[in-house]
């Protein structure tokens, strides 16, 4: 039976690497009928958090990563918090002092370097190898009692028979120690394989003074949840068809760790807009007019978003983006004066509008296009400054079509306002 885990610690906010490691371990346990477990490193309380486990609980379910155990929810090998396993942790110390493979130095306890050539068969990179020389005694019990990561999470993993140990590059150096634990207590080795580490456009790895990490943010900044795991996927694994949109479920499917690639793949935020663009264009109108308004928490009209969903879906990349395409519809915005014959311009749309009498899509077009001709205007020039009239901007959706869905009355007012 595969059993994966992740184990962050609630020192902060939900990062989008934790979701990533935790996105590769839930398939490569889905793939293969295992088991994801959700545990907490949490022994050293000076750097806890509060609110830190619920935001790691709700970023990862937003984005649909459940776990089988965990803190939350129990399961057959918990606690799943480290602070809750000190006793479990003394009995492996004990273990360790008896057979001599542990030593006391004044309050903290050592382990002792059997000085054995440690190695093993990373799924990611391969045979690594670390001259047993190099591990030197280390700390595993510190001082104010509480245990160091080295040691905890190996006795996390044994008792909660952890199979394969799947996390980020950045513990590689780590790993030969754990694996000298593994040796001198005389228990199974899970098999490791090293994710590669995430970076920025500038090949740095990623950091939350510089990039947006934070799982919150992507929420708030209207990505899809489907969208951004689509984007992890595509993080140091690709498709067998190279396929870039596929959902998790056919990531599941088609995973393994051998397609995972160790060169640090780019956190492109262009690509994950492109992603979402893709997604956003592909939900039902409804859908994703339902989504809009619970996005603003109701301060739009649902009816007015259902109305302005199609003319502006296709441009879509994020939800905040239709407060910039489509805010102008819900609030007048300062009119914009684009060419020299702006009054010109607005006082003949004017007259066009007035005159329209059945309100109907097609005579709109009909009459602002006539207006045009028998003023003699420039076609682009008139519907410009129309647009930058009502709008306050350049770029609008089809500015008839938000003439149409605006109403007679409101363009009038807009209109005749700018002319102020
Ligand atoms: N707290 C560590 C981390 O989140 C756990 C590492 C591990 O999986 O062993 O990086």
């Amino acid at each position: 039976m595969v059993r994966v885990r992740i184990a962050p610690s609630p020192t902060g906010f939900a990062h989008v690497g934790t979701a990533y490691t935790a996105l590769f371990n839930y398939a490569f346990a889905k793939k293969n009928g295992g088991q994801f477990v959700l545990r907490l490193e949490d022994t050293d309380i000076k750097r806890n958090v509060e609110g830190a486990e619920k935001a790691i609980y709700e970023g990862l379910t937003w984005l649909g990563l459940t776990w089988d155990e965990g803190a939350d929810i129990g399961g057959k090998y918990g606690p799943y918090k480290q602070s809750e396993r000190l006793e479990t942790y003394k009995q492996y110390v004990e273990r360790l002092l008896d057979s001599g493979y542990a030593y006391r130095d004044q309050r903290a306890i050592r382990f002792k370097n059997p000085n054995l050539d440690i190695f093993w068969d990373d799924k990611v990179r391969g045979r690594i190898s670390f001259p047993g020389n190099e591990i030197k005694d280390f700390v595993i019990v510190k001082s104010d009692g509480f245990p160091t990561y080295n040691f905890a999470v190996v006795v996390d993993d044994i008792l909660m028979k952890i199979t394969h140990v799947i996390r980020g590059e950045e513990h590689i150096s780590n790993t030969p120690r754990q694996i000298a634990i593994y040796k001198a207590l005389d228990e199974k080795i899970p098999t490791f394989a090293h994710l590669p580490t995430l970076r920025n456009k500038d090949r740095k790895k990623l950091s939350k003074r510089r990039d947006p990490v934070d799982l919150r943010i992507f929420r708030s900044e209207g990505y899809l949840p489907e969208a951004l795991v689509n984007f992890l996927c595509l993080l140091g694994w690709s498709h067998p068809e190279e396929k870039e949109i596929f959902d998790l479920k056919e990531f599941v499917e088609l995973f393994s760790l051998e397609r995972v690639r160790k060169a640090g793949p780019i956190f492109d935020m262009e690509k994950l807009n492109w992603i979402n663009g893709e997604y956003l264009r592909k939900i039902q109108k409804s859908k994703l007019s339902n989504q809009i308004f619970a996005f603003y928490g109701g301060r739009y009209s649902k009816k007015l978003i259902s109305k302005i969903v199609p003319l502006i879906q296709n441009r879509m990349r994020k939800l905040t983006e239709f407060e910039s395409l489509a805010g102008f519809m819900f609030n007048r915005k300062k009119p914009l004066r684009v060419t020299d014959n702006f009054e010109r311009h607005i006082k003949a749309a004017f007259d066009a509008v007035s005159g329209i009498k059945k309100w109907e899509r097609q005579a709109i077009d009909e009459s602002l296009i006539n207006k045009v001709k028998s003023e003699g205007f420039k076609t682009g020039d008139f519907f410009m400054d129309l647009r930058a009239s009502l709008s306050g901007s350049r770029v609008t959706p089809p500015i008839n079509d938000c003439i149409y869905i605006l109403g007679k009355d409101e363009v009038l007012e807009r209109l005749s306002l700018s002319l102020k």
